[in-house]
């Protein structure tokens, strides 16, 4: 391990057992995440993005080589990862107070300390005024809020996110990635972030790694200079440097989706869509991306 790294993944594989034999979900991976650093991963539905994050959690072992946090084997998951997942995963019987409280509460944190950490995540996530809430009461957006805040409570120094806005819509999903910029620089955490979305992914993370598909292995690593806390969309999307970053993602990403490709005619890509038709492919739900559609969304679409 070199100074500064927080996570060190080396020669990480992973094979699933299945009923049809090992299926293989990522090629080997060499990966270092500084600490402070946040780093983005993009890449094909199915290419193993999901098993590298759940490995760095902990949640299951590789089949080979290490993860390392602060040069210590991960084994388990741990109190130094906190992980944020696409479904809302907050307890619907608890006010929003008190689903940011449930670890510090199981933790035994005194309940004047976890007040304070309450008020302050609660100031953060733009949660004011709802902390009597429960979450049938809330937007889509909000309980995703709640989620974040929850996993901010405990404090852990790594946060893991699994496309936390995927199911949000479009329009939240801009105020909840502005939001995450401002958290992640205001409390200093390393996060990996896994998504479909390229603008997000070059919008949120200091480097943006694209994944090949199945059996997925690192293909690129781009740099993103310069991100500033106070980062915007609009800022952003007037931003020729940025944008140029984001068209070489999109290209890269591209390039492993095969359909859709930037020279794909239309005939093609309407032939496309009808064999995926075809095969039972439905409609994305509301913000979730434009799955097998023409390219017009595929911006912030899902490149899988
Ligand atoms: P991603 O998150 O990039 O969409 P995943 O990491 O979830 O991909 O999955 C990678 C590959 O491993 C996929 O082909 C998936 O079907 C397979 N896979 C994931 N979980 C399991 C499992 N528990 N058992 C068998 N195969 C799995
Ligand atoms: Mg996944």
């Amino acid at each position: 391990m070199t100074a500064g790294e927080k996570i060190v993944v080396s020669k990480f594989r992973h094979f699933y057992a299945t009923a049809d034999g090992p299926v293989q979900a990522t090629e080997a991976i060499d990966l270092a995440i500084r600490a402070g650093e946040f780093v983005t991963l993009v890449g094909p539905s199915g290419c193993g993005k999901t098993t590298l994050l759940k490995a760095i959690a902990g949640f299951l072992r590789p089949t080979e080589g290490t993860i390392t946090c602060d040069g210590k084997p991960v084994r388990e998951p741990g109190r130094d990862r906190g992980v944020v997942f696409q479904e809302f995963a907050i307890l619907p019987w608890r006010t929003v107070g008190r689903n940011i409280s449930h670890g510090l509460e199981i933790a035994r944190v005194p309940r004047e300390k976890r007040e304070t950490i309450v008020a302050r995540l609660i100031e953060l996530t733009g949660l004011a005024g709802f902390e009597q809430r429960y979450p049938h009461e809330l937007s889509g957006g909000m309980r995703q809020r709640v989620a974040v805040a929850r996993t901010w409570a405990a404090d852990p120094d790594v946060i893991l996110m699994d496309e936390p806005f995927a199911a949000v819509d479009a329009m939240t999903r801009l105020t909840l990635q502005e939001e995450l910029a401002r958290l992640t620089a205001a409390t200093k955490k390393t996060v990996f972030f896994i998504t479909h979305s390229v603008d997000e992914a070059v919008f949120l993370g200091d480097r943006v790694l694209v994944m090949t598909r199945r059996p997925g292995k690192i293909k690129a690593v781009i740099e993103v200079p310069g991100r500033a806390s106070g980062r915007d969309w609009e800022s952003f999307k007037l931003d020729a440097g940025m944008q140029g970053i984001a068209e070489q993602v999109l290209r890269l990403v591209r390039e492993e989706r095969g359909a859709a490709a930037p020279s794909t005619s239309d005939a093609q890509r309407a032939e496309t869509i009808r064999s995926q038709q075809a095969a039972g492919d439905s409609l994305p739900p509301e913000g979730r991306g434009m799955r097998g559609h023409p390219v017009a969304h595929v911006r912030d679409g899902d490149p899988g």
